[in-house]
């Protein structure tokens, strides 16, 4: 079967090949491949930045935002033939760490854990892959190819789910979220805030084009402003960018009492201007709390699948911009400016 393998931290040597059926060890329920979502980690991964093969190969399948119909279920899997799955990503460490053991794989403690197409098993990016059951999540089939949005998602449901769990501290009522950065993540983030019942203000440098289209059809509020000009303190802030002076003016705009959720990678950058006793005065001063939110686990899968579901088609198929074939995987991992989601599609749905 054909399948896009990368030799991790050696640049140049993606391609897409022709490798075994998928092994047996990954999983007994096989499935289908329709499409894998393309993010800045497959990029780093094709880069030679990042990434591990598994154990005793050179090489490793590429890809971790998955989606595929079910071929065969296996035994008593819960599942059935044509059924639209998505595979979760990491999986707990050996050891296992308290965290591990209980489940909570995206707190792990020791970072021994591995990941689907990142770290030391194969990814979602071939013709057909295995998959066990208690890691394959169901997706609603109305939402088709939307379904490929589902991982992406699950990082923003956990990134919620803290920010609400930081809130039980005290007395609070939030009202208004500011989301930095309006790619997949920070527009998933916006949807479902919506959906929360809060009035959204999406925050990113475009002027127009779709990314502004789409807060609006979302129904949030599109800025353009850097965040220390926004006329108001948000009492969330969802940070998706990794930009170092969007995380700083973020610490020091978020409201009294309010919580900002840091969510992107970044790495350098400039000096900011503002020293860290600065921006802690400002966490101090008006009890505000910085916290940072990863990966997701199987109640985060489930969550994210149940928004996905009832969400309005209307703003998350324009999510989706591109849809490349497998060999032009180099095509798809190239960003172009008006990209939001770009996904390879393996199969017609
Ligand atoms: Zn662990």
């Amino acid at each position: 079967m054909k399948a896009i393998t990368v030799e991790p931290l050696k640049p140049g040597t993606a391609r897409l090949e022709d490798i075994p059926e998928p092994d047996l060890l990954n999983g007994s329920m096989l499935v289908e491949a329709v499409a894998v979502g393309v993010c800045g980690t497959d990029a780093e991964i094709v880069e030679g930045k990042y990434g591990w093969a598994p154990p005793g190969k050179t090489r490793l399948v590429l890809g971790h935002e998955s989606l595929g119909r079910v071929i065969d279920p296996g035994p008593a899997s819960g599942f059935k033939k044509g059924d639209l799955v998505v595979g979760i990503v990491r999986r707990p460490d050996p050891v296992p760490c308290p965290n591990c053991a209980v489940g909570e794989w995206d707190m792990c403690r020791n970072g021994q854990y591995t990941e689907r197409g990142i770290k030391q098993i194969d990814g979602f990016m071939s013709e057909r892959w295995r998959i066990e059951p208690e890691y394959a999540m169901k997706v609603d089939p109305t939402l088709g190819i939307l379904g490929v949005l589902l991982e992406p998602a699950t990082v923003v449901t956990k990134a919620w789910e803290m920010v609400l769990a930081v809130g039980q501290r005290s007395f609070w009522e939030p009202q208004n979220v500011l989301v930095t950065g309006a790619g997949p993540i920070g527009l998933l983030a916006a949807g479902i805030g919506v959906m929360r019942g809060l009035d959204v203000h999406v925050l990113d440098r475009v002027t127009s084009g779709p990314k502004v289209d789409l807060v609006k059809a979302i129904g949030a509020t599109y800025h353009s402003t850097t965040v220390a000009e926004l006329g108001f303190e948000p009492d969330v802030i969802i940070e998706c960018t990794g930009v170092g002076i969007v995380i700083a003016q973020s610490i020091m705009k978020v409201g009294a009492g309010g919580v900002v959720c840091l969510t992107g990678v970044g790495k350098g950058g400039a000096a900011v201007g503002a020293s860290i006793a600065d921006v802690a005065a400002a966490a101090v001063l008006r009890n505000n709390v910085i916290v940072g939110s990863v990966n997701a686990n199987k109640r985060h899968w489930y969550k994210a699948s149940e928004a996905l579901a009832h969400a309005k088609r209307e703003w998350l198929e324009p999510l989706v911009t591109r849809r490349e074939k497998p060999e032009n995987f180099k095509k798809a991992l190239a960003r172009e400016s008006d990209d939001i989601k770009v996904v390879i599609q393996f199969s017609d749905i």
